[in-house]
């Protein structure tokens, strides 16, 4: 990993556009900000900070509390929340730190478990208004997927979003011995290997896919999420990982960007919101949920060997079930 200048930074996550050459010091200078405040221990778990300086892989889709935008060296705008993102204002560059901490201290003041989603602009506003100057909201930049190539650069997906320590070193010393200088941890599960032109470009790809990394954006494993289940997570009550590389196939019978959830248990700590097919884990196998949550109102109950039997024909009367309404008439219009 230290061959590759890997950041794995603890406390609040600053994250930065994968491949953004021009946030890299900034970056750097407000986790230490952040690490000598000591505020991590008073926020929420995973509580995140995007700082985007316009250039690299925009990840406007991404999930974070406090947002700063620049669109020139010398101000940023700060905005809380993602898609849409509240814009408060704009700071000079100078003062984003203290504008960060400012904004920080509102979440740590509402308790531990406070996103910034719970809480209005007006409290950020208020906080940091010493600081802020007026100024206009950025145009979005949207998100790009960071699996495939790009200029110089390969992106890699980790499946089902981990994998074994020793695989890893497998990919990360062939990135090294093919010229890679720098490895970027990418939003959508993914590592971005920067310094890869044409060739070995080429070749690590190949490498990859060998070891059974994501090196295809299409590839149906990345429809799927799931936890560590059984044996790594003690609630578990099956062992969803060993399951997922199989049920990857019965995603091509979703729609669009649907996704199946594999859940060891209730919890659903890999995705607690809705997904096409959740598989909730329990003592006797697993409780289907079609379009809910892992703490749904079940359609069914498969045991594992089950699961890959049945569901590709319960996901294709899912699939039909529009068609069906329509043919009989349901949500046809207006009575
Ligand atoms: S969802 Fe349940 S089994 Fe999976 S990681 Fe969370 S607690 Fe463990």
């Amino acid at each position: 990993m230290e061959a590759l200048d890997v950041d794995a930074p603890e406390g609040v996550v600053v994250q930065t556009p994968p491949l953004s050459v021009h946030s890299l010091g900034p970056a750097s200078g407000l986790r230490e900000a952040l690490r000598r405040s000591g505020i991590a221990a008073r926020l929420a778990p995973k509580t995140t900070v995007v700082l985007d300086f316009g250039d690299g892989l925009p990840i406007d889709d991404l999930a974070a509390d406090i947002r700063l935008q620049a669109l020139e060296s010398s101000r940023l705008h700060v905005g809380i929340g993602h898609a849409p993102v509240i814009w408060i204002g704009d700071v000079a560059a100078g003062n984003a730190g203290a504008a960060v901490i400012g904004m920080l201290e509102i979440l740590a003041a509402a308790g531990p478990g406070t996103r910034a989603r719970d809480l209005s602009a007006a409290a950020f506003r208020s906080a940091i208004a010493r600081l802020l100057v007026s100024g206009r909201a950025p145009e979005p930049r949207g998100t790009a997927d960071a699996v495939g190539r790009h200029s110089g650069a390969v992106g890699i997906g980790l499946p089902f979003g981990w994998t074994k320590a020793g695989t890893l070193q497998q990919l990360l010393s062939a990135a090294v011995d093919l010229g890679a200088d720098r490895v970027w941890a990418s939003p959508g599960r993914a590592l971005v290997f920067e310094s890869l032109p044409g060739a070995p470009a080429a070749r690590f790809i190949a490498l990859a896919s060998a070891l059974r990394f994501i090196v295809n954006p299409g590839d149906l494993r990345r429809r799927v999420v799931a936890c560590i289940g059984a044996p790594g997570c003690a609630s578990a009550f099956q062992p969803v990982r060993t399951l997922a590389d199989d049920v990857a196939g019965i995603a091509a019978l979703l729609n669009g960007d649907e996704r199946i959830h594999l859940s060891g248990c209730a919890k659903g700590c890999a995705h607690p919101r809705r997904a096409a097919v959740t598989l909730v884990g329990w003592e006797a196998g697993f409780r289907l949920v079609l379009d809910g949550t892992p703490d749904g109102v079940s359609v069914a109950s498969l045991s594992p060997t089950d699961v890959l039997a049945k569901l590709p024909d319960l996901l294709e009367k899912r699939r039909r079930r529009p068609e069906e309404a329509a043919a009989r008439g349901v949500g046809g219009g207006r009575g």
